[in-house]
C-alpha cells in the first residue's frame, strides 16, 4: 500500500465508490502525493518521453507554425505566448530559440505557462532562466491579447470518467474496494443525459469515455480566441471519437496496473478529439481539420531539418537524431496515433499545415 492508497480507501469506506475522474485526479495531483505534484517524470530515466524530449525538431518546428500564425495575424505588437502542461518547458525554450529569428516576434511575446506541478515549475524556471515568464495555476489567469497557446500531451493528463453501456442507459466503472484493495466496479444501470446521443453507435457492453474539465478548459481556449485573435495548437495521442477503454497507467515506459501503487505511475486516457473541437468552436473559435503528428511534421518541413542537423553529426549522435525523426513521424511509433488539431478565430487567415489552402 502506498500512502495515497490508504488515504483512498478510507475516504471510499466514508463516502462509497469514487469516479474514475476523482481517482485520477488525486493520483496526478494531490498536493503531498500526487505524481505530477512530487517528481520529474520525464525522459529516458522517468517513466514516459515526450515528443519536445525526443528531440529539438518538434519545438523548432511548432516555433515555425506559431511564427507563420504571427506574421499572417499581421504581426501583432503584443501577443500572450502560452503553454498548458509545459513539462519541463523544452518546448517552450525551443520555440522561444526559433522566434528569436523572427524580427519583432520576441519583443512582442509575453511568454506565461500554466502548471499545476510546483516542481514542474520549479523545473520550468531552470529550464527557462534566461526568460521572464509568469506562472498561472488557471488559464482563466491569462492576461487579455492575442494567444498563441500551445498544449502538448496536456489533455491526456485530464481525469476521464468511463461508462459501460446497458441496455437502455450506462452503468459507470467507479474506484472502490474489494477485500481492502482499490478496484474497479460499476455502477447500477442509470440513463446519462450527456451520453444519451451515444446510445445510437455503440452496443451494450461497450466503454465510452468523458472528460469532465474539457469542456471548460478548451471553452475558454476557443473564447479567448474568439475575442482576441491568435491561435492555439493542441497535440496528443488520440482520436475523434471515444470508443474503448484507453485509461492507461505507466511506470518505467511500462503499462502496470493502475490501482496497484496510486501517485507512483502516470495516467492518462485518449483525448476525444471531437468533444475538443465542439468546445472550441461552441465557444466561437474556428477548428482547424485534425491532422495525425507525422503528416503534420512533414508539412512543416521536418525532412529537412533532420538532413540540415545530421550534417553536423556522426556515429551514435546521428542515429539517435535519425531514429527521434523516425520516432516522432512514423505510423508505427508517434506519427499516426497522436494527432494535432488547432483553433483560431472565424476571420483569422487560414492556418499552415492544416487548414485547406
Ligand atoms: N507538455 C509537456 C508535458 C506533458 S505532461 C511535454 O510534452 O513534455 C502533462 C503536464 O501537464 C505536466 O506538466 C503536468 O504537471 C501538467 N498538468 C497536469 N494537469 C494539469 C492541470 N490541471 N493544470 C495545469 N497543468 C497540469
Amino acid at each position: 500500500m502506498t500512502p495515497l492508497s490508504a488515504l483512498l480507501a478510507q475516504r471510499i469506506e466514508a463516502d462509497g465508490p469514487m469516479t474514475l475522474a476523482d481517482y485520477m485526479a488525486e493520483c496526478l495531483l494531490h498536493p503531498r502525493y500526487g505524481y505530477y505534484a512530487t517528481r520529474d517524470p520525464f525522459g529516458q530515466t522517468g517513466d514516459f518521453i515526450t515528443a519536445p524530449e525526443i528531440s529539438q525538431m518538434f519545438g523548432e518546428l511548432l516555433g515555425l507554425w506559431l511564427a507563420q500564425v504571427w506574421l499572417d495575424q499581421g504581426s501583432p505588437a503584443r501577443i500572450v505566448l502560452a503553454e498548458i502542461g509545459p513539462g519541463r518547458g523544452t518546448l517552450m525554450a525551443d520555440v522561444m530559440r526559433v522566434i528569436r529569428k523572427v524580427p519583432g516576434m520576441t519583443d512582442a511575446a509575453e511568454v506565461h505557462l500554466i502548471e499545476a506541478s510546483p516542481t514542474l515549475r520549479a523545473r520550468q524556471r531552470e529550464t527557462l532562466k534566461s526568460a521572464k515568464v509568469h506562472w498561472h495555476d488557471h488559464l482563466s489567469h491569462l492576461p487579455d491579447g492575442p494567444l498563441f497557446l500551445m498544449a502538448n500531451e496536456f489533455f491526456d493528463a485530464l481525469p476521464i470518467r468511463q461508462f459501460e453501456r446497458a441496455a437502455s442507459g450506462w452503468s459507470e466503472r467507479q474506484v472502490g474496494l474489494r477485500e481492502g484493495r482499490l478496484a474497479l466496479g460499476l455502477s447500477a444501470p442509470a440513463p446519462f443525459a450527456a451520453l444519451e446521443h451515444r446510445l445510437a453507435d455503440t452496443q451494450p457492453g461497450q466503454i465510452v469515455e468523458l472528460c469532465p474539465v474539457l469542456p471548460q478548459i478548451a471553452g475558454e481556449i476557443g473564447a479567448r480566441l474568439a475575442r482576441h485573435g491568435g491561435a492555439a495548437l493542441i497535440v496528443d495521442y488520440g482520436d475523434w471519437h471515444s470508443l474503448g477503454d484507453t485509461f492507461q497507467a505507466l511506470n518505467d515506459h511500462r503499462p502496470v496496473d493502475p490501482f496497484a501503487e496510486p501517485g507512483e505511475a502516470d495516467l492518462t486516457a485518449h483525448v476525444d478529439f471531437e468533444a475538443l473541437a465542439a468546445a472550441l468552436s461552441g465557444a466561437g473559435a474556428r477548428v482547424s481539420p485534425m491532422v495525425p503528428q507525422g503528416v503534420f511534421l512533414e508539412r512543416l518541413g521536418i525532412s529537412q531539418r533532420t538532413s540540415a542537423l545530421a550534417r553536423n553529426l556522426s556515429g551514435a549522435a546521428l542515429e539517435s537524431h535519425i531514429a527521434a525523426h523516425r520516432r516522432l513521424t512514423h505510423p508505427e511509433e508517434m506519427g499516426q496515433l497522436f494527432k494535432v488539431i488547432a483553433a483560431t478565430a472565424t476571420d483569422a487567415p487560414p492556418l499552415p499545415a492544416l487548414d485547406p489552402t
